[in-house]
């Protein structure tokens, strides 16, 4: 079993300067054993490992981190997000061409059947098919307002034109946006692809070397260490001259001579932050 701290010591755990003047009245009551020292044990070199262990999750850490912050793929998304645009934007844009195109094929049939009035009229002006006087003036007057009426269709049929012209030209501008965004798809698709690939291929390496370290390392300090590593990201530090590695503080001499005290395969802890710490020639002990 391992030592818990007790909860409600306000100030006991408060963080200390490397240089601090160590308090040996902080703990009133310490456990049997030693708070650093827990019921676990394993061999120096089993610990050693443990350094290892906590090198290699460094690593898998990194290169999860690496794999999921890929800016090929953050690029690619943005690339995705633009031809989805692009996709709406030509939809509309052939809409709107094949809306013109009905609006002009509608004003020429109306042109020419104004235009075939207008030739019937001036027909019937012309072959001398009418005489009174009130019926030549209504027809001169009707073929007037023909004119004006094939003018005002030709303005319509030009003017559609133009927004087709123009309409074309968006369209044309979209598909080559659209050509060029695909090409930038597939570049950034095989480049993400290749960085996978690559993490993987180092994410398995140290998966295999963690296999190996880890059979080296007894079940239930492999335990402890896995829970410690759920909790705070790293499970086992080393005791370097009376410093631990994992939070960076320095130890207090209550706590280090119990190290000191303590058998080489006791497995001991850091009173800060509750990680293994792992005892090497340069502990300072
Ligand atoms: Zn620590």
């Amino acid at each position: 079993m391992f030592t818990t701290r007790p909860a409600a010591q306000p100030g006991k755990f408060k963080r200390r300067a490397a240089t601090a003047v160590p308090e040996v009245s902080r703990r009133a009551t310490p456990g049997p054993g030693g708070a650093n020292v827990g019921a676990v044990k394993a061999s120096p070199e089993a610990q050693l490992r443990l350094l290892e262990l906590a090198d290699l999750d460094a690593e898998l850490g990194r290169l999860d981190q690496r794999r999921r912050s890929l800016p090929e793929a953050a690029q690619l998304e943005l690339v995705n997000a633009r031809m989805g645009e692009l996709r709406d934007g030509i939809v509309m844009a052939d809409t709107e061409l094949s809306d013109l195109a009905r609006e002009q094929t509608r004003a020429e049939r109306d042109v020419e059947q104004v235009r075939s009035r207008i030739d019937r009229d001036r027909s019937r002006l012309d072959g001398g098919q009418v005489s009174a006087a009130r019926e030549l003036e209504n027809l001169q007057s009707e073929v007037q307002s023909l004119l004006r009426r094939q003018s005002d269709l030709e303005e319509i049929v030009l003017d559609a034109m133009e927004r087709g012209e123009a309409a074309e030209g968006r369209r044309e501008a979209l598909g080559t946006e659209q050509a060029t965004a695909g090409e930038q798809a597939a570049e950034l698709t095989t480049r993400r692809d290749a960085a996978l690939e690559e993490i993987g291929e180092q994410a398995a390496k140290a998966e295999a070397r963690r296999t190996t370290v880890a059979a080296d390392v007894p079940a239930d300090v492999l335990t402890l260490y896995d829970k410690l590593r759920a909790q705070q990201g790293v499970g086992a530090a080393m005791l370097r001259r009376g410093r631990c590695e994992g939070c960076h503080l320095s130890l207090h001499t209550v706590d280090l001579n119990q190290i000191r005290a303590a058998a080489p395969d006791e497995v001991v802890r850091c009173e800060e932050c509750r990680r293994i710490l792992v005892r090497t020639a340069d502990s300072g002990l």
